[in-house]
């Protein structure tokens, strides 16, 4: 067995989805937030920077796998399956998922994310550190590969899932019996974070992992209606979710005695007030799919140059990648530069980690050959037409989609980016991370 520090505190990962830096810095003091408010007074905070697209099951993945989607392969909430010949939704909408197929979409993102499109590349920190002996848990995050099956709680669904010892999802994957209520059903009332903190006090009063994500979804689903920044009611349920872990310890401090925190959200969030349908600035090409959601898009189809070009001049699209005879680029104003690793470009200046993530977005076997950033303000309608104007969207590159808050308490590491995170909880218990992550430290020394 790989060597472990087994005296390593205990650790728990706290993801408050599409939280934004701006909110979360309003949020400590509040007296409506007071969990946060406690762990910001007993934790080191920076800005850090998520991945692009800056869409949940693509950050999530990060996350978890400590890698860009060059090495995770999860490209987008929508794309297009080369292999299959087919459009994979992730649940842009209620309205979309019907548009690919009510039984298909659940399929794909419940079970076929993690068990076909996550790259067996990556690793997740689920795989690392029960590998290496250690216990972990996973409540509700979107990617949660692990190595014991568990089958659904439905049983019209007999395929298993792969996840941790301790794995809880939507009530879809309960590995035990927790008298958790039903989670779905009346989502904007805050639900699910209320099952996360019913299943979290469970775990937390047993004491039973070295590692846990704790992933809190209902903020994100307030923030898309209300826009950023204005979903205080729903960050007071979130505090609450959290709470509930503080308090299943004895209080506050016993919790910071017991464990270690890694608190962040996914992404950030804008205001959106006006929307586009990308597709049909392709109308006239039908060898062109184009898989467009949130503030990102992605065009699949020959001569991704003139694709891109295509493009130029569209009011709703800020930046503009594609991929050229192994070369990568971007167009930004009807301008074009060539992306190198490691090298600035001045069409991205203002944008956080811009080459870093554009290159890495583009390497992904499963992204189109084009991919598209949205204009501030703009969202991209999904399959259905749906979009979220008037309230909050995200996914682009822009600095408002991309930073997150993030927030670290007894761990050495201070993670600047989301793909930071896995290495810094996976050396925090002295475990060997993998082969791609070293290289990446490397390359940062
Ligand atoms: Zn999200």
């Amino acid at each position: 067995m790989p060597e472990t520090d087994s005296n390593a505190k205990r650790l728990v990962l706290i993801v408050i989805d599409g939280l934004t830096p701006s909110m979360f810095e309003a949020a400590v003091g509040d007296k409506r937030a007071p969990a946060l408010t406690f762990l910001a007074e007993h934790g080191r905070y920076d800005r850090a920077v998520t991945t692009f697209p800056s869409l949940t099951p693509v950050c999530l993945s990060s996350l978890v796998t400590g890698a860009h989607p060059d090495i995770h392969h999860i490209p987008h909430l929508v794309w297009y399956h080369r292999g299959e010949r087919r459009i994979v939704e992730y649940g842009s909408s209620f309205a979309a998922l019907r548009a690919v197929g009510m039984a298909r979409g659940i399929l794909d993102t419940i079970i076929n994310m993690n068990r076909q499109h996550l790259s067996p590349g990556a690793a997740t920190v689920f795989e690392v550190l029960e590998d290496a002996g250690l216990t972990t848990g996973a409540i509700n995050i979107t990617c949660y590969r692990g190595r014991t099956p568990h089958y659904p709680t439905l049983p019209a669904i007999p395929i298993p899932a792969y996840g941790p010892k301790h794995f809880f999802y939507y009530n879809l994957f309960e590995s035990e019996r927790t008298g958790a209520p039903l989670a779905v059903f009346a989502r904007s009332a805050g639900s699910i974070d209320g099952y996360a903190a019913s299943v979290g006090r469970w775990l937390v009063t047993r004491d039973g992992f070295h590692f846990l994500a704790y992933y809190l979804p209902d903020y994100d689903f307030a923030s898309h209606v209300r826009g950023p920044d204005a979903a205080y009611e729903a960050l007071g349920r979130s505090d609450a979710a959290i709470a509930a872990l503080l308090d299943a310890a004895g209080g506050p401090d016993e919790f910071l005695e017991r464990y270690a925190v890694v608190f962040c959200s996914d992404h950030g969030q804008t205001r959106v007030d006006r929307h586009a349908v990308l597709p049909a600035v392709f109308a006239d090409r039908d060898d062109v799919v184009v898989t467009a959601s949130n503030r990102a898009g992605m065009v699949y189809g020959r001569d991704p140059r003139a694709l891109a070009e295509q493009l130029d001049g569209e009011e709703s699209v800020d930046v503009t990648l594609f991929r050229d005879g192994g070369e990568a680029y971007v167009r930004r104003s009807g301008e074009e530069a060539r992306l190198v690793p490691g090298e600035g470009v001045d069409l991205l200046e203002e944008i956080p980690d811009g080459v870093a993530r554009a290159w890495a977005a583009l390497q992904n076997p499963n992204a189109g050959e084009v991919l598209v950033s949205a204009a501030p303000g703009f969202e991209f309608a999904d399959l259905a037409g749906r979009h979220h104007v008037g309230g909050g969207s995200h996914g682009s590159l822009h600095r408002d989609d991309s930073e997150v808050p993030m927030l670290t308490i007894g761990i050495d590491a201070r993670p600047r980016s989301l793909v930071e995170v896995a290495p810094a909880i996976i050396q925090h218990f002295g475990v060997e991370p993998p082969a791609y992550q070293r290289a990446r430290r490397s390359i940062a020394v």
